[in-house]
């Protein structure tokens, strides 16, 4: 029996294309882009058709593309860089309670600095209501930080409402979009935003690398000080096999993602359908419909979700749950929490992510495991023992 890897939002596999582009960057052209001899200009030259591969799949300007080390120091670049560099105008900043790490934690470092951060609720189906930005908004705001789809539930945001609300005000905009590119059409000018963070790692290119979307004109500070790479923007000698995987991985993304999202879509609502018909108590997590093609999470009650995902992986089923593992404990998401979820719901939960090597097939395998292992655990539940 073949292992089924169902979790492609935590990091998808490199694709073979990308690997293969990446190769001759490690031996044969393996110099430093700001070297000026042969080599060097050969580096210089792929990092460059790499930034024009990833700015295309965005809309974006070539120039407006700075490579990172993935999608966290491109969060920590825009919301840092922003508020270090407006701090004259202002010490406010709005973001949501269902944001990624990158990004709270960014916000509670500058809180600790001064600065003064709202985290806005969700909706049931984890929506940011346009209408609380606009009432967030004071006349020290700076930026507003609300994620384009959320990595847990699947829930896109109604990004380009929340902007006009921006632009109305010149407050800067950024959206981490880490869940979004390369899987449904992202543009940097539909969605008016200012500053959008990337990652190679999710559309099936190498970890490590990602990259912050900068509209001309924004006004941030750099965190990286060095050499003058990336325009003087991120010093550090480009990771060049990475970026030129990058491109590669951003330009296939661009060939397939119209047809790949259709059938990631139908999959998706094949395996939501199954479950919630088989399981009984089971709860469809984040937004049934604007959701991210390839995302389904469920609860299910009177189990704990890492009990669902070790008896699955003994079934050859990777998935993950809702509740991330810190050190001494067991924490429930936040983000599940903020959409209202009870601790012991926010417990049960379950992520499947679907990617470029899920077949039919392994939605069926899934929906043949998953029933009797949920009633194997109720049966020995203490959660279940306790209700009756
Ligand atoms: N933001 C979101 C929404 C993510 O899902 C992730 C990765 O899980 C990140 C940021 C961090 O990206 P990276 O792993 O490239 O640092």
């Amino acid at each position: 029996m073949g292992r089924i890897y169902l979790d492609y939002a935590a990091t998808t596999p490199t694709h073979p294309e990308v690997v293969k582009t990446m190769l001759p960057y490690f031996t044969e052209a393996f110099g430093n882009p700001s070297s000026i001899h042969s080599y060097g200009q050969e580096a210089k030259g792929a990092v460059g058709e790499a930034r024009v591969k990833v700015a295309n799949l965005i809309g974006a300007r070539n120039e407006e593309i700075v490579f990172t080390s993935g999608g966290t120091e491109a969060d920590n670049f825009a919301i840092k860089g922003v508020a270090f560099a407006n701090e004259s105008k202002g010490n406010h900043i709005i973001t949501s309670s269902i944001e990624h790490h990158a990004v709270i934690e960014t916000c509670k470092f500058l809180e600790r600095r001064g600065f003064r951060v709202t985290y806005l609720p969700v909706d049931r189906y984890g929506l940011v209501d346009p209408d609380d930005v606009k009432e967030a908004l004071t006349d020290k705001t700076i930026l507003i930080s609300i994620m384009h789809a959320n990595n847990e539930m699947g829930t896109i945001e109604p990004i380009a409402e929340m902007d006009g609300i921006a632009r109305e005000t010149g407050v800067y905009f950024h959206t981490d979009a880490v869940q979004t590119v390369g899987h449904i059409p992202v543009d940097v000018n539909k969605l008016g935003v200012d500053l959008l963070s990337m990652s190679a790692h999710k559309l099936y290119g190498p970890k490590g690398v990602g990259a912050l979307y900068i509209r001309k004109g924004t006004k941030l500070t750099s965190f990286m000080h060095g050499g003058e790479q990336e325009r003087r923007r991120r010093a550090s000698t480009e990771n060049v096999p990475a970026i030129v995987g990058f491109g590669r991985a951003a330009e296939l993304a661009q060939q397939e993602m119209s047809e790949e999202a259709e059938r990631l879509t139908c999959l998706r609502d094949q395996l939501i359908k199954g479950l919630l018909e088989q399981i009984d108590h089971s709860h469809l997590n984040g937004h049934p419909v604007t959701r991210l093609p390839n995302n389904v999470n469920i609860s299910v009650d009177f189990v704990e979700g890492e009990s669902m995902i070790l008896n699955l992986d003994l079934e050859g089923v990777c998935a993950s749950t809702g509740s991330a593992c810190s050190s001494s404990s067991l924490e429930p998401s936040h983000m599940l929490l903020a959409m209202g979820l009870s601790h012991e719901q926010a417990h049960g939960s379950l992520r499947f992510s679907l990617g470029k090597w899920t077949t039919e097939k392994d939605i069926e395998r899934v929906l043949d495991v998953l029933p009797s292992i949920i009633a194997k655990l109720r049966a020995m539940s203490p959660l279940l023992k306790s209700q009756g």
